[in-house]
């Protein structure tokens, strides 16, 4: 064996098996396996299809459900040591091993050759993990997704004789594999085999010089933190408030609006917290769009909010984004997903207000909402695996915690309220006509159960919508013997 196993008795082990991020799931594996390079990966993986072991691969360790720290996990192999960026002549690409995080890849692209690969908002975020699920950020209003530019992807696979093969898929038509790499731009995480590299390449382009492959970084980029002082903010306020930012929205996401250089989130917290936070990030943006959406947001409110505009560099705001709401912090929580193809009713926006201002016992309840649409929305439905392409918004219902004495209460509170914004179509997001689905990216597993979607609807309709006949026929051909599961997983 070129791989060393790290077992409960070893003095290392709660520091390899504690590496997630959501602290409310921590699995019991028997072995934790890390590795550097693709040949142990697939000696590992091999040890474990051997062994009969159930396994699981954990990168970043942001998986927002117990894909990884699932109690019947027996073996994780750990990539998160399996580095390397570089230019790869052969493929005219980006090559990027899937243990690299986000900060990684946005400093040497950056610095090597000026661009950018328009993915997740959070550096600590392992690519392994992210960009199967399409990967949005600050940028895919500007950009599109991280999985619009996938090229290619390197899968290790398990075949019917339970032998570990190496696969590489690329999107040219002629290659016999490009189901595979299709399913890697949006069918989500762990379902096919485990990932060793992308590769990242514009559509379309084939000059062969890495400076041209991907966007380049931002020359102008900006800031725009906006706030509001809760005290200030009564219901007429926060309707207002959510109205205009949902408005802004629905006025500015097709595809080719001049708008898609400007990104928002808004950020509502509990009123225990003090304050109502917008920010929004403006890349290449011109001015006169900035000023109209700053006053659009302050419309009809009535009180004077707080707006700060600061330009940096890109790589140094992607490396250390709004530290004050993007903090990488090691708590449990629950998050719930929604895509929005319209914005939030009056009614909806009363329900968030109530959970806010009368749930004091839960101050870490939230919810957020961010702009979705621009360019991301360009591209088919079927394109790629990521169907949600009509999106306007995203919007997610969150709860965190330190004490455990305290997930009960907070796990209820995210999905009273999520009930409650959805209780038209059985407490969740059933694609018509204002709701979206979910992102696989933020995987939930109620949505597999009847107990919290009573909308009758299947989970994975919510997360692929036409696209999962498709990803079950990948999963047939490419894991027939099923080796790779998790709670959402697709099913040959
Ligand atoms: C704080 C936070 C912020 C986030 N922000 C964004 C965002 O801005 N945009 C966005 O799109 N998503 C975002 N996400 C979601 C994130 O993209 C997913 O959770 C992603 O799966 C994390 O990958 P990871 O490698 O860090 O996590 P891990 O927990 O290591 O892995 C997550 C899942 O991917 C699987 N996996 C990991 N590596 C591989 C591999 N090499 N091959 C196959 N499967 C693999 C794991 O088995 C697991 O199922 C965020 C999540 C968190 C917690």
């Amino acid at each position: 064996m070129n791989f060393s196993i790290i077992t409960p008795a070893d003095a290392a082990y709660d520091e390899w098996n504690n590496r997630g991020v959501n602290q409310r799931w921590k699995g019991h594996p028997s072995g934790i396996i890390p590795i550097t390079t693709a040949d142990e990966l697939k000696d590992a993986l091999q040890y474990a299809v051997d062994n009969n072991k159930r396994v699981a691969v954990r990168g970043g360790g942001h998986c927002l459900e117990n894909f990884v720290g699932d109690p019947a996990v027996e073996i994780v192999i750990d990539i998160s040591r399996m580095k390397g960026i570089r230019y790869d002549e052969e493929m005219n690409a980006i090559e990027v091993a899937a243990g690299a995080t986000l900060g990684e890849v946005i400093e040497t692209l950056d610095h090597r050759w000026g661009v950018l690969l328009p993915a997740g908002q959070h550096p600590a975020i392992g690519t392994g993990g992210h960009i199967s699920g399409g990967a949005f950020g600050f940028l895919h209003r500007h950009h599109g997704l991280a999985v619009d530019y996938l090229y290619a992807v390197e899968v290790l696979c398990v075949n019917n004789e339970r032998q570990v093969e190496k696969v590489i898929a690329t999107r040219e038509e002629t290659d016999s594999n490009r189901e595979l790499w299709w399913a890697h731009t949006g069918g989500g995480t762990g379902n096919f085999g485990i990932v060793t590299r992308y590769w990242f390449r514009a559509a379309g382009v084939n000059e062969r010089d890495p400076s041209l492959l991907l966007p380049k970084s931002p020359e102008v980029l900006e800031t725009m933190e906006m706030e509001w002082d809760w005290e200030q903010v009564d219901e007429h306020v926060f309707k207002q408030l959510t109205e205009n930012f949902g408005e802004w929205a629905k006025m500015h996401s097709s595809a080719d609006t001049e708008a898609g250089s400007l990104f928002a989130t808004l950020f509502l917290s509990n009123k225990v917290t003090g304050k109502i936070m917008l920010k929004a990030v403006l890349s290449d943006c011109p001015e006169e769009i900035a000023e109209e959406f700053a006053a659009a947001i302050s419309a009809g409110l009535g009180i004077t909010g707080r707006a700060i505009r600061k330009p940096m560099r890109w790589v140094e705001f992607a490396l250390q984004p709004f530290p004050d709401i993007f903090v990488e912090q090691r708590v449990a929580f629950k998050v719930k997903d929604a895509l929005l193809r319209a914005p939030y009713t009056p009614a909806q926006i009363g329900v968030i207000y109530r959970y806010l201002t009368e749930h004091n016992d839960v101050p870490g309840g939230s919810v957020g909402l961010a702009f979705f649409g621009g360019k991301m929305n360009a591209v088919a439905a079927d394109a790629t695996a990521f169907p949600q392409r009509d999106s306007i918004l995203a919007t997610a219902c969150t709860s965190g915690w330190l004490d455990a004495a305290d997930e009960a209460k907070s796990v209820a509170w995210t999905r009273n309220i999520y009930q409650e914004l959805f209780a038209q179509t059985g407490g969740v997001p059933v694609p018509g006509e204002q709701a979206g689905g979910c992102l696989i990216a933020h995987p939930d597993a109620d949505m597999a159960d009847e107990q919290f979607n009573k909308s009758g609807v299947p989970w994975h309709v919510f997360y692929y919508q036409d696209n999962y006949e498709r990803l079950q026929r990948v999963k047939g051909k490419w894991d027939p013997c099923g080796i790779f599961r998790h709670r959402l997983g697709v099913e040959a």
